[in-house]
């Protein structure tokens, strides 16, 4: 008998969501999570309607909406210096909810006490050190004391962007060029809206400047360009953040009085995926399955929407190996759209060089006068919409 039905790598957002969803049907679960509290490391502070709406299916809603959670009614767009208006994403996506902002940090500490209520075993400060793939899967880990090694049913890794579960499963790593970057830093006292989010498209100059209001006068700001310009990291950096973003077309008066909350980190917006995330008794899921650009915002809602198919997947089989290939499957179907979008996103928005332009002067115009020619997997998810050629040629202003 293995000592868990499953056992997490890592406590994040992904790990801590599938211990929930599956600790509250009775299986014996282990979380382990290297770090024994959570930082602000800059990562995902606005959760799309549909991970919105896949956190309601997950049980997870009523948590992060109480303890963390803000919800900004608005999304305004600036394209190339003029506003496109402002949009109410409840009413005008498949998922009908807002989109939910808050401290990545606070989420984490909230739905790893939610799982531990719902049954799941919690070790934190304690890292995974190995993997051992086979009839029944082995983590070695290690804490204060001598290394232990548990056994489980399933092994999940949840381990995040350079996971470790990927190469000790055997997985085979994929990942795209280096082609920009995006910064983040929590800013407090701003004047920014506490109302809606404001995104602002640069595309002639290969820039995006970003704002998520999470409330109290507190926002998450980012900014990002191309890889061939330098990043920004560390406080003496938070200037250059400040004047690109304003450069970029971000209000200045946001950044008056305003003061950071956190570091200042850049990240490549590169995607690194896996195919086909499972094998041999080990799944993963969220960034350790597919990292995807963070510039379009879908890590978490991809991240809770792998959490749900796989508790879907394995309530429903009671092989669990059938189970982890039918999962593997359906996130193989996701993610393959977001990455479709996502290419023809920097292809519109951030690519630069005279055909990008040309490509720009065809489907900018024609996208202002009609936002629908925007796909709108990022607000209402992937398998909401058709991701295909005729897609392609409404955004890209062919037809
Ligand atoms: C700058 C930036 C901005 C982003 N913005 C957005 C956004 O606006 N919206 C959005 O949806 N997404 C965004 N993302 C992506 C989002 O943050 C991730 O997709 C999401 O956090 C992935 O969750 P996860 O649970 O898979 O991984 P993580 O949140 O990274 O969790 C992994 C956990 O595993 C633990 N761990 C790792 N290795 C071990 C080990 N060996 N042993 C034990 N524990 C281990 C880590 O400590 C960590 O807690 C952004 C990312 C970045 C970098």
């Amino acid at each position: 008998m293995p000592d868990y039905d499953i056992i997490t790598v890592g406590g994040g957002l992904g790990g801590a969501s599938i211990a929930k969803a599956m600790a509250e049907r009775g299986a014996p679960v282990l979380i382990i999570e290297r770090e024994a509290k959570f930082k602000d490391r800059v990562r995902g502070e606005w959760l799309a309607p549909w991970g919105v709406a896949e956190a309601r299916d997950l049980g997870i809603y009523e948590t992060l909406i109480s303890d963390c959670g803000y919800h900004p009614t608005g999304w305004h767009t600036r394209l190339a210096g003029n506003s496109i208006g402002a949009r109410d994403l409840a009413t005008t996506t498949t998922s009908a909810v807002h989109p939910m902002t808050f401290f990545h940090p606070s989420a984490q500490e909230a739905l790893i006490d939610v799982a531990e209520k719902a049954g799941a075993e919690v070790r934190t400060g304690v890292r995974v050190v190995a993997v051992q793939p086979g009839a029944t899967q082995s983590v070695t880990l290690e804490g204060n004391g001598p290394s232990e090694s548990l056994t489980a049913r399933l092994v999940i890794g949840a381990d995040g962007r350079g996971s470790m579960v990927r190469n000790w499963g055997g997985f085979e790593s994929k990942e795209d060029s280096d082609q920009q970057w995006l910064a983040g830093i929590l800013i407090e006292n701003t004047a920014a809206p506490m109302d809606y989010s404001v995104a602002v498209f640069n595309p002639f100059a290969s820039r995006i400047a970003l704002m998520f209001p999470q409330g109290d006068g507190r926002a998450r700001f980012y900014f990002g360009a191309r890889s061939n310009e330098p990043g920004m990291s560390g406080d003496r950096e938070v200037p250059r953040f400040i004047e690109e973003s304003r450069k970029t077309g971000m209000p200045g008066e946001y950044f008056e009085g305003a003061t950071p909350a956190g570091p200042l980190a850049t990240f490549s917006g590169a995607d690194s995926w896996v195919d086909h995330p499972y094998r041999d008794g080990v799944a993963l899921i969220g960034d350790a399955a597919a990292q995807s650009d963070q510039t379009w915002g879908q890590g978490m809602a991809l991240t809770l929407r792998d959490a749900r198919i796989l508790r879907d997947a394995l309530v429903s089989n009671d092989e669990w190996d059938a189970a982890g290939h039918a999962y593997a499957e359906e996130h193989d179907r996701q993610f393959r759209d977001l990455h479709t979008a996502e290419s023809w996103f920097t292809s519109i928005f951030m690519e630069p060089g005279p055909e990008a332009d040309a490509r720009r002067a065809k489907a900018l115009p024609q996208v202002a006068m009609d936002q629908t020619r925007i796909p709108d997997i990022f607000f209402s998810g992937p398998r909401s919409a058709p991701v295909d050629e005729a897609a392609r040629r409404r955004f890209f202003g062919e037809e």
